[in-house]
């Protein structure tokens, strides 16, 4: 396109809430055909809550809750935030944690009250040889909850099950892209239950669940094969699959390390901002060629 195209294209992003940083990627938009999306905070609104918990034997809901809060508190992921407001919601005070190691697309670790403390998805507490008994996980992954298990000293204390709603404008802009031509694939790290139902409440037929941090730029490198990739997220996780996109978005009110990645920001935090770039690229820089 023109300089003078593209100029206008960047004046009217910014009026509609597209801040673009890489001018050439506005101009690519145009021809998107895969658009890769991340659930959490980018489809949802990234603010789980605490729905169920489930104690194994012997162990209180308060005991498990302060654990769990311990190792949170100094986490940033949506899910650490969620376990330490309920466990503050009790009146439970989350207590000083020693040797706190986030384990990325897995959960933590580290010491609370002299104890060996772990949590995360169930996956990865039965990776540290604890089984989590389907007593306690079945019910919250049949309620498509997303399972967070809890460990202390080599012993599991519970599962707890959380969720986070849909992005009010997320179907409506889903379904807004699907008409544009777009195949819409979501990503993220969650259970495959709880990854399911939000495909579903947002119209996606087509997601991968339980795909690691650092396997999301390959999940994005591999859909390149098929056609020109855009992708969207929020995250620090999102960083190297947005770099791996031909046209990267990021949700305005994620994290700085997924802006500074992303050639386009959604001021908004609302997918349609992608639909109306896309919608823009290919109305006032797509045909000046
Ligand atoms: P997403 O792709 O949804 O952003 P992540 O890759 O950040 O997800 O995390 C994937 C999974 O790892 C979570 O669903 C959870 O089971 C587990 N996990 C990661 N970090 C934490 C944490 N701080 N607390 C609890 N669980 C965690
Ligand atoms: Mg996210």
């Amino acid at each position: 396109a023109t300089p003078t195209a593209v100029m206008v294209g960047t004046g009217q992003g910014a009026r509609a809430g597209i801040l673009v940083k890489n001018a050439e990627a506005l101009e690519l938009a145009e021809k998107i055909k895969v658009l890769v999306v991340d659930k959490t905070g980018t489809l949802t609104e990234g603010r789980p809550s605490l729905i169920d918990l489930r104690c194994a034997e012997g162990v209180t809901r308060a005991e498990l809750l302060v654990l769990a809060a311990s190792l949170e508190q100094s986490s940033h992921h949506p899910l650490a935030r969620a376990v330490v407001e309920a466990a503050r919601a009790e009146g439970l005070a989350p207590q000083a944690a020693e040797a706190v190691q986030a384990v990325g697309g897995k959960g933590v670790t580290g010491r609370v009250e002299g104890r060996a403390v772990q949590l995360g998805s169930p996956d990865f507490i039965e990776g540290l040889g604890v089984a989590v008994p389907p007593a306690l996980l079945e019910p919250l992954v049949s309620a498509a909850l997303t399972p967070v298990a809890v460990a202390a000293d080599g012993r599991l204390l519970g599962v707890m099950g959380l969720a986070d709603p849909l992005r009010a404008s997320s179907k409506a802009a889903v379904a807004r892209l699907q008409a544009m031509g777009l195949r819409v694939v979501m990503l993220t790290g969650d259970h495959p239950a709880a990854a399911a139902r939000i495909a579903a409440e947002a119209g996606i037929a087509e997601f991968r669940a339980q795909v690691l941090p650092g396997d999301k730029a390959a999940a994005v490198e591999a859909l390149r094969a098929e056609g020109r990739v855009g992708m969207v997220g929020d995250g620090i996780n999102d960083a190297p699959a947005l770099a791996a996109a031909d046209v990267s978005f990021a949700i305005g009110a994620g994290s700085d390390v997924a802006i500074e990645a992303a050639d386009l920001t959604l001021v908004r935090s609302d997918l349609n901002s992608v639909a109306d770039a896309i919608a823009l690229s290919r109305a006032t820089l797509g045909k000046i060629r």
